[in-house]
């Protein structure tokens, strides 16, 4: 089940709001009240509410005959109460997205905000790496697959717990890369984010944050580079040996 809702309050109201300046209004008016508490009253005019609280600390509606709302936020207070009441009523929402296929669940479906993929009609949410991008191609579990690059391009489905990010970049690149301090294996691990950490730890400390891009080569301090959406560089960020490509590197 979703949880969010939207409430609207439709009828001849007097809206009034109090705070550094106090002004009143009456007329035929739509309220809109958002799950973060934001209350927006529209009338006919322009695209623009008439009066707004933005993220509310509260919002208290009591209704028996008259109806009224009441929205309060650091010393601001949005009152709304209906003389004519042509409705009150409340509406499931989910957030909107691109769309980018059908839940395997529900069959609702799926759309694509910042940061992850998320079902419009049931509770089904996944959170995506800030650099996927969401592609046509299904997984076999039904869900779309994405693609992120963590030295190679990686093709995985948008679950997590149906096929592991972490374990594909770990096939790929666990022990691969050496130390520059201490000669030890690199090994890829989460720590937050992906990271290929020194196998000597906590000896030795040595550990990148893996880049959003490509392995393309080698760097002058025996690293990989990478090609990246900012350019290349080093595994190590902050490695002043770094050198555009011009020959093969060194055996
Ligand atoms: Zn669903
Ligand atoms: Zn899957
Ligand atoms: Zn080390
Ligand atoms: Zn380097």
């Amino acid at each position: 089940m979703i949880d969010d809702s939207i409430r609207v309050l439709a009828g001849d109201c007097t809206v009034i709001t109090d705070g550094p300046d106090r002004e009143e209004f009456r007329g035929r008016v739509t309220t809109v009240v958002k799950p973060d508490n934001t209350v927006l009253v529209h009338d006919v005019d322009g695209y623009q509410p008439v009066a707004w609280l933005t993220r509310a600390d509260s919002v208290s509606s009591s209704g028996n005959g008259d109806f009224s709302l009441v929205a309060k936020k650091d010393g601001r207070t949005l009152r709304v109460a209906a003389h004519d009441q042509d409705g009150f009523v409340q509406y499931q929402a989910s957030r909107a997205g691109s769309p980018v296929g059908e839940c395997p669940d529900c069959g609702g479906s799926l759309v694509c905000t910042t940061g992850d993929v998320s079902c419009v009609d049931c509770s089904n949410r996944y959170s995506l790496p800030t650099d996927a991008t969401v592609r046509e191609e299904r997984c076999s579990c039904g869900l779309p697959r994405m693609r992120v690059e963590r030295g190679l391009a990686f093709d995985v489905c948008i679950d997590r717990a149906c096929e592991s990010l972490d374990d594909a970049v770990r096939e790929a690149f666990d022990r691969e890369w050496r130390c520059p301090n201490c000669g030890g294996d690199l090994r890829i691990l989460r720590r937050g984010g992906l990271i290929a950490g020194c196998e000597n730890y906590p000896e030795c400390d040595t550990g990148f944050v893996i880049p959003d891009g490509v392995v393309d080569g080698e760097c002058g301090c025996g690293l990989p580079t990478f090609e990246t959406a900012s350019g290349r560089r080093c595994l190590d960020a902050t490695c002043a040996r770094l050198v555009e490509p011009t020959a093969p590197p060194d055996p």
